[in-house]
């Protein structure tokens, strides 16, 4: 018999979630029964947070449930002969160091995976953050080479690799992060232009210096008053990606805009909001070409590792205080 622990939501978060919003239960799971049920016993080893379980979490969860998300895992007992005892996979089974499946939405890392390849990229580059950077840079963003691309987050997990694919795709790339170590960092991996738009006197002045005849796409991670201000930098016919609006995600209160209609009409933007779960059938091409271009040494990847199970909430927070360079994730 197996004890799991689990990260449970104890109290919806009001405002920017705090470690008492969670609380940590011990469930025992059942032995595998013999016979029948093709189910797997299996251990994390990495869990990811990412900032879609804020929004998340009012959206879909209640209070008590565990919370949200996806780990690498390692198969540790089988009735299911598709899953050899070792493997590892990604699950989405939440935060929990153990778990049991019956395989049906376990994804097998690739079979091309090199040893020495961290598996906890599985969670970031090459995995669900990367996959959201090159389906919405080819998909939406619909980058073209010679274009100039503009990033927020750029430091992030998604962020770090839209500019680093943009550069492969023949673009100009211009990133923002909250810290000057992030702004050496994205231009040690290849950035064009880089700003801490926390430090600079003004957005607007820093958006216009890195590129001042404006930009063809917007992968925007940040949403908020960072949207309304880059909007006005667009060229024409400009395409805007709206992947997440972390700037938004902890309001009690809603923000109020600027609103985007002016520019859109004058500038004849497009502006697609977009999950990264529209390409699940073309899953597989995203991560063979990640994993190509990594061990290329063509996409650099960082990782943001805090050691332990019992650190997810604090993993977490920080994650959302921009305390990450790359990809956040917890070794169990
Ligand atoms: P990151 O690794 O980028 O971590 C979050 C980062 O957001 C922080 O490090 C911080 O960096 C930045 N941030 C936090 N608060 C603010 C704020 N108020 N204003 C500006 N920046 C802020 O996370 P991910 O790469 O995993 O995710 C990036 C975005 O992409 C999120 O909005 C997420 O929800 C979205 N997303 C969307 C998907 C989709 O399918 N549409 C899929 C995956 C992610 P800094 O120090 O630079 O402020």
């Amino acid at each position: 018999m197996v004890i799991a622990k689990a990260w449970a939501l104890k109290k919806h978060f009001d405002g920017f979630p705090k470690t008492s919003d969670f609380d940590l239960k011990k469930i025992e799971l059942p032995n595998l029964k013999d016979g029948g049920e093709q189910k797997l016993l299996l251990e994390s080893v990495f869990l990811s947070v990412d900032p879609y379980m804020r929004p998340y979490s009012r959206r879909d969860m209640k209070e008590g449930d565990i919370m949200i998300g996806t780990q690498v895992a390692r198969v540790v007992e089988s009735k299911n002969p598709a899953f050899t005892v070792g493997a590892f996979v990604v699950a989405g089974s939440g935060w929990r160091t153990h778990f049991i499946s019956d395989g049906k939405d376990l994804q097998l890392l690739p079979s091309s995976w090199p040893e020495s390849l961290p598996k906890s990229l599985a969670l970031g580059t090459i995995g669900m953050p990367g996959l959201t950077a090159y389906f919405g840079l080819l998909e939406v963003c619909k980058m073209k080479p010679g274009e100039t691309v503009l990033v927020n987050a750029a430091a992030g997990a998604v962020g770090s690799v839209v500019g680093q694919l943009a550069k492969i795709g023949g673009c100009k790339v211009v990133g923002c992060a909250g810290s000057d170590d992030k702004v050496a960092y994205l231009k040690k991996i290849g950035f064009d232009e880089a700003f801490n738009y926390k430090s600079v006197k003004s957005l607007d002045e820093a958006l216009h210096k890195a590129s001042p005849d404006g930009y063809d796409c917007f992968f925007d991670n940040v949403g908020g008053e960072f949207a309304s201000v880059a909007i006005n930098h667009m060229k024409k016919y400009g395409r805007i990606a709206v992947c997440g609006a972390i700037s938004q995600y902890n309001d009690s209160v809603p923000q109020k805009g600027p609103y985007v209609q002016l520019p859109m009409i004058f500038k004849e933007l497009q502006m697609e909001g977009f999950l990264v779960s529209r390409w699940n059938n073309r899953r597989e091409e995203g991560l063979q070409a990640l994993l190509k271009w990594v061990m290329e040494g063509k996409v650099k990847c960082h990782e943001q590792v805090t050691e332990g199970f019992e650190n997810m909430p604090m993993a977490f927070i920080r994650m959302l205080k921009g305390e990450n360079l790359g990809k956040a994730v917890v070794k169990v």
